[in-house]
């Protein structure tokens, strides 16, 4: 990978912040654009904008070929066997609230399981607590290694055959590690339950196969790999998709409505009432161009060497606590350092034009397990370099001597 012709695609990436140049290290929050997802966009607008699925004329046409061109784009960047597999939703969030909302709740009754993990984003924990509050479904946790990672042979004991929807993050946001999802597919289709993959901070990063996976349900966002905020999608087995109810009504989803009735459309046009983000679906389409052209195995070996790099790095820095696994784990690398806050961590870094996350990253639950009330957090993409990293070593070290610690 040539990594200075990758930057030289990102206009943001060319910038001074706080005097300094930029080194942005929260792609995890959300990814920076490349000069041909920016162009999709405004391509779109300045040529080809209009309604989708209505208008007869050109325009509405073209609009329309661009939307389902891009549905047809993510299936086969998934590997999905059919473009109508594909919901399209506002990211992650949406379409494990949609999973959680209309298939959960429908086949979930009291006496039933719902398994998670305490590792999940507050996107794929509060859906499931919610669903479980209103079907009488018991939420159940399968627990974590010391390390952060699952074990297998706990989750055999956690799912069992009352259990009816798995519901696991690919990647956790916080400890980078990748989780076993194809194995717990397995195990869940064994008990005869649903598998459900928050794939958020897995899609941008690793070649995704939902076949070969067998998961039943896989979310993710364009904002997190390069493409527009605001878009996502839901992949679903089409058999499944077709037994669900919509959870949102209005334009575009109906068959035939009459005055006390209506019929949907088959899914996933059931799924997408109103005006699409028809701008979204052609810059996420532009993303997943971007991201093959390059090589979505070349953009995971990258980040391996960057996560090794930064996780010996920092390391070597006395004070510093990393958390989750060294192997096994994406271009991520959360952090504290002893004695100060991670929002001061933060805004140091920031005076040095590093941009890095510091929080709960929305996962308070794993806070709590890893015994802290939030943490910093350096996340890479296909566009660092190990001199950025360089460069986040030197201002933790600066940051640690601007709070009167020993440095070492
Ligand atoms: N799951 C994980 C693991 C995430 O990292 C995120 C984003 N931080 C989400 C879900 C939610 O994604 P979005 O905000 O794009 O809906």
């Amino acid at each position: 990978m040539n990594i200075k012709a990758v930057r030289e695609q990102f206009p943001i990436l060319h910038q001074e912040v706080n005097g300094h140049p930029l080194v942005y290290l929260d792609s995890a929050a959300s990814s920076q654009k490349p000069r041909s997802v920016i162009d999709a966009v405004s391509r779109y607008y300045e040529h080809d904008h209009s309604n989708v699925h209505r208008g007869v004329h050109t325009l509405g046409s073209r609009a329309t070929d661009a939307y389902e061109g891009a549905r047809s784009k993510i299936a086969s960047f998934l590997n999905a066997a059919d473009a109508e597999e594909i919901v399209f939703t506002r990211g992650t969030t949406a379409a494990l609230n949609l999973v959680a909302s209309s298939y959960a709740r429908a086949v979930c009754k009291e006496g039933d399981e719902i398994v998670i993990t305490p590792m999940e984003h507050h996107a794929n924990l509060i859906p499931w607590q919610q669903a479980a509050k209103a079907t009488g479904a018991t939420l159940k946790y399968i627990p974590l290694q010391p390390d952060g990672t699952l074990s297998l042979e706990d989750a055999e004991q956690v799912i069992t055959p009352r259990t009816k929807v798995v519901a696991v993050t690919y990647v956790s946001n916080v400890l980078g590690v990748i989780n076993p999802v194809k194995e717990l597919t397995a195990i869940a289709h064994r008990n005869g339950a649903v598998m459900v993959v928050d794939g958020a901070q897995s899609t941008p990063h690793m070649k995704v196969d939902v076949q070969d996976l067998d998961c039943d349900f896989y979310a993710f966002s364009a904002h997190k790999m390069c493409g527009p905020t605001g878009i996502g999608a839901l992949y679903g087995k089409k058999s499944l998709l077709a037994g669900m109810e919509p959870i949102e009504y209005g334009g575009d989803m109906i068959d035939t409505v009459e005055l006390f009735e209506s019929s949907w459309k088959e899914a996933p046009y059931r799924f997408e009432s109103g005006t699409p983000i028809i701008a979204g679906a052609v810059g996420l389409a532009a993303a997943i161009d971007f991201l093959e052209q390059i090589g979505l195995d070349e953009i995971d070996k990258h980040e391996r060497q960057l996560a090794a790099y930064a996780y010996d790095k920092l390391s070597e820095i006395d004070g510093v606590t990393i958390y989750g696994p060294r192997d096994n784990r994406v271009g991520l690398i959360t952090f504290n350092v002893d004695d100060i806050h991670p929002h001061d961590v933060s805004t140091v870094l920031d005076a040095e034009g590093i941009a890095i996350r510091a929080g709960h990253h929305c996962c308070q639950p794993l806070m709590r397990w890893l015994n802290v009330s939030s943490t910093a957090r350096a996340s890479f993409y296909l566009y660092n370099t190990e001199e950025e990293i360089d460069r986040l070593a030197e201002g933790l070290l600066q940051t640690k001597e601007f709070f009167g610690h020993a440095i070492g």
